[in-house]
């Protein structure tokens, strides 16, 4: 790409706007010229209105700055949205009606019926579903919930090899998914919260829409129960995912290993900048993965399963491990646009 296209941050402040400046600093393709936040952040230099918790710095052009209100006549043709989802649905709305592509993290538009909830390993094809989208030049494409990007990865090999008919997920999710400055240190040290509102329901429910089906227009969920128990822990980056699967058609353990391990998709064959190379790594090691060691493969991309054994339940069970704020929300969003730019959906 010869001119990089322009790009603005909406909710750069915040867990997942930290991690969007992180990763867009050196981007191949896109150059952050618009940075936005709420009433508090308003009219302060980057640097001073950010706690930067990530452990690269800041880059001096980006510190400077000025974060600006999250109003639609930001200078940029793309805008990635970390806004909170008690006011990201209106604004990413007022977005794509003055004509920006917006890529949102937030709850609100999911379920909209023309809005692909896009992981592009499992359904890069559901993209198309934007033609639909009745805002002008503009458009909105989501992510979904942080758990559930993990766990349709892990699960679409699956479905494809040997079909899906039923899931159990418990999660052990970290801290930085619940934003900053999130769940109170008291709250947290030396415990596990076994409730984070909203999230089983979105887990329960989101991988129908990925793993659905595109035809004529519209998504075709897909039938499948699954029940998840959600669970805060005391780890900064990364949720860990204990699942049991029934399948639809029997397997052997080699063959379940295989469909993970030659798992590639349209990211990579289309050689996206943040694809990464594996987007299943498999460990064969008894204690892993972990997420203090395995969150950042693949540039945080990459979705680490092991421990695959029998369930005396359903068929298999198994651990998966994601990066939330890399795979599960910026990056995801990131290979989102760089999906779009590629397939030349949108004039830019
Ligand atoms: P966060 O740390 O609380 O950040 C929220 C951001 O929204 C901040 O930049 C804040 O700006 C801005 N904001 C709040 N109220 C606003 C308003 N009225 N107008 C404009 N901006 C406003 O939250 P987060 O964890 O980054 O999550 C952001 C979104 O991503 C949420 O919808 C969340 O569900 C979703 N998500 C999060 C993760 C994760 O792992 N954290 C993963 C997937 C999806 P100020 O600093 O100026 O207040």
């Amino acid at each position: 790409m010869v001119k990089k296209v322009p790009v603005g941050i909406l909710g750069a402040t915040g867990s997942v706007g930290q991690r969007f400046v992180q990763l867009l600093s050196d981007h191949p393709w896109f150059e952050i010229t618009a940075l936005a936040a709420s009433e508090r952040s308003k009219g302060k230099s980057y640097k001073d209105a950010v706690q930067w918790l990530m452990p690269t710095p800041l880059s001096s052009k980006i510190a400077n700055l000025t974060i600006q209100p999250c109003e639609p006549d930001l200078s940029c043709r793309i805008v990635f949205s970390g806004l909170d989802s008690d006011v990201a649905g209106e604004i990413e709305t007022q977005f794509a009606r003055a004509g920006k592509i917006v890529f949102s993290n937030a709850k609100n538009h999911r379920w909209d019926k023309d809005v692909p909830l896009l992981v592009p390993e499992v359904n890069a094809d559901h993209l198309q579903l934007i033609k639909q989208q009745n805002f002008g030049g503009g458009a909105i494409v989501t992510n979904p919930n942080c758990s559930t990007v993990g766990l349709v990865m892990a699960l679409k090999p699956l479905h494809d090899a040997f079909g899906l008919h039923e899931v159990f997920v418990v999660t052990m999710q970290a801290l930085s998914g619940a934003g900053y400055p999130g769940v109170p240190s008291l709250d947290i040290l030396d415990n596990v919260i076994p409730y984070i509102g909203g999230e089983e329901e979105k887990v329960q429910s989101e991988p129908r829409k990925i793993l659905g089906k595109l035809a004529n227009g519209s998504i075709e969920l897909l039938e499948l129960p699954i029940s998840a128990h959600c669970n805060r822990v005391a780890v900064f980056d990364g949720h860990t995912e204990c699942v049991s699967v029934r399948l639809s058609r029997k397997a052997d353990e080699q063959a379940v290993i295989d469909a993970w391990q030659g798992f590639t998709a349209e990211p990579q064959r289309l050689q996206l900048p943040s694809a990464p190379e594996n987007p299943i790594r498999y460990f064969s090691e008894d204690r892993y993965p972990q997420p203090r060691l395995h969150r950042d493969s693949g540039k945080g991309m990459t979705v680490s399963v092991g421990r695959l054994r029998k369930c005396p339940l359903l068929d298999y069970k198994f651990v998966l491990l994601s990066h939330n704020t890399i795979r599960g929300a910026a990056g995801g969003a990131i290979l989102n646009a760089e999906l779009l730019v590629k397939q030349e959906l949108v004039p830019l």
